[in-house]
């Protein structure tokens, strides 16, 4: 039993001034991740700060798009009309994502928030540089006052290690980003208001979550005691030709191999405007921004959809146990093309 501090607040203002109180705090949202690492002693709080009264869950027009409360949870954004008509991927990632009773729980901000699923960072007696980084002397630092965080290293690299990532990996981590949603939000251009210590900022969706490089602690640009509001989605012209192809080891309730977010803008068959993201290969959802610019303004064929893919594959690397994702993610994309323009 690890006692700690619990405070609720109905406020961000007081969220964001009960986080800077001391180290070790959290914020609590749904929990569905949080309380799992409290459970296996990945983390071990000083103080969790409730948030789940913040009235942060509206799902609303703006003259530029959709703005999604924080708060709002999964399974509502998912279902909402705005959603489903206007950015159907959004709604298709959600769905594909974890079970119906997570889905109920789990909110927008915390699942931009949720850790890797690397078995090594779940196991406190396994090596693992996200969950003990080391610090400029050498020693393990501790991310929580008084963690026993367990070894450094990274188990994955020279183990198992057929869930990492393919693209920008580090000799430090080479884990992925487990979110569905991120990768549609990463497709979609959205960009992440947010409120802390120093003010309130937008960040855009690209730069939320980050690589491993040197620090692999660090999953996303947050700055100390920063508090996600909202998230807006730009309006597209992708609603009639969206797909989120998500390969896994069974239908339900796992997280992907590798996952494919489309949007298309469709002339005829001239593809007028795109957006690909990829998930399960890379520690941030990985757009794919140069077969983008390959496909946009060509016709939506095989031929083109398969030399995209090739493209998007510039610079893959497999570490063992996940060479398969070097073939499996070109096919995935051609599949998640094919599916995409397809659609009306
Ligand atoms: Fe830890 Fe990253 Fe290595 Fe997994 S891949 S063991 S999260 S350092």
């Amino acid at each position: 039993m690890n006692p700690f501090l619990f405070t609720r607040v109905t406020t961000p203002q007081a969220a964001i001034a009960a986080m800077a109180k001391e180290s070790g705090t959290y914020f609590l949202a749904g929990g569905t991740n949080l309380i799992d690492l409290m459970k296996r002693g990945v983390i071990i709080p000083e103080r969790l700060i409730d948030i789940n009264k913040l009235p942060l869950a509206t799902i609303e027009k703006t003259a530029t798009g959709l703005r999604i409360g924080a708060m709002a949870k999964n399974s509502t954004v998912a279902e909402h009309a705005l959603v489903k008509n206007h950015f159907p991927l959004l709604s298709m990632a959600l769905n594909a994502g974890a079970s119906a009773q997570l889905r109920n729980m789990a909110t927008v901000g915390g699942n931009m928030m949720q850790r890797t699923r690397c078995s090594y960072f779940y196991d406190p007696s396994m090596p693992c540089n996200k969950r003990s980084p080391v610090q400029a002397g050498g020693a393990a630092a501790r991310v929580d006052k008084g963690q026993p965080n367990g070894p450094t290293g990274c188990g994955a690299l020279g183990g198992y290690n057929r869930m990492h990532a393919i693209f920008g990996a580090s000799s430090k981590c080479i884990a992925v980003h487990p979110s569905d949603m991120c990768i549609a939000l990463a497709a979609l251009d959205a960009t992440v208001n947010v409120s802390g210590p120093k003010g309130n900022r937008t960040i855009p969706f690209r730069d939320f979550h980050r690589l491993p490089g040197d620090t692999p602690q660090k999953d996303n640009t947050l700055l100390p005691g920063e508090l996600i509001l909202s998230v807006d989605l730009p309006t597209n012209g992708f609603a009639d030709h969206s797909h989120y192809l998500k390969v896994r080891d069974r239908a339900s309730y796992a997280f992907a191999l590798v996952s494919v977010g489309v949007g298309v803008q469709l002339r005829r068959n001239t593809i007028e405007d795109i957006r690909l993201a990829m998930g399960g290969v890379a520690h941030k959802p990985w757009r794919l921004t140069g077969a983008e610019d390959f496909l946009r303004g060509k016709p939506a064929t095989e031929a083109n959809f398969k030399q995209a893919a090739q493209l998007a594959m510039t610079g893959a690397k497999g570490y063992g146990e996940n060479d398969f994702k070097l073939a499996l993610a070109p096919n995935a994309i051609v599949e998640a093309l094919r599916t995409a323009t397809q659609t009306a």
